[in-house]
């Protein structure tokens, strides 16, 4: 996807402030975090939303890639949550699914 602003990030076209990388996986710091901790993880094949992710192995990957970071970031004792925005009502803005690993501050919900 030429026009993908995630795809250019795992082309290396856009460089990110890379947290973590595999053969299938990238995550990045979100360029306006809304926490101490805001990592982007999102699989280098592009998957344009959470409806279209249909490889339970790669699906199973973003999760524990992403338990990994929060440990890796210090999380994992005081919590963190994890996010998937899907289209118009989920608030999605990149349309390359990425999942929200935000935590170092206690996080209210409901969300907005
Ligand atoms: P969404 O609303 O689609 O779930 O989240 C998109 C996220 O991508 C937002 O949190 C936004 O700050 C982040 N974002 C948008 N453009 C860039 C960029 O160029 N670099 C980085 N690192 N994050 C971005
Ligand atoms: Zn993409």
């Amino acid at each position: 996807m030429t026009d993908c602003l995630f795809c250019k990030m795992v082309s290396g076209e856009i460089k990110p402030d890379l947290v973590y990388e595999n053969g299938r996986i990238l995550a990045f710091r979100d360029i306006n975090p809304q926490a101490p901790v805001h990592v982007l993880i999102i699989p280098k094949q592009h998957v344009a939303t959470m409806n279209e992710l249909s490889d339970p192995i790669l699906a199973g990957e973003l999760l524990l890639v992403t338990q990994k970071i929060a440990e890796l970031e210090g999380l994992s004792e005081d919590g963190y949550r994890i996010v998937v925005n899907c289209n118009w009502d989920g608030g999605q803005e990149v349309y390359h699914l990425h999942l929200h690993l935000v935590g170092g501050r206690r996080l209210t919900w409901p969300p907005g």
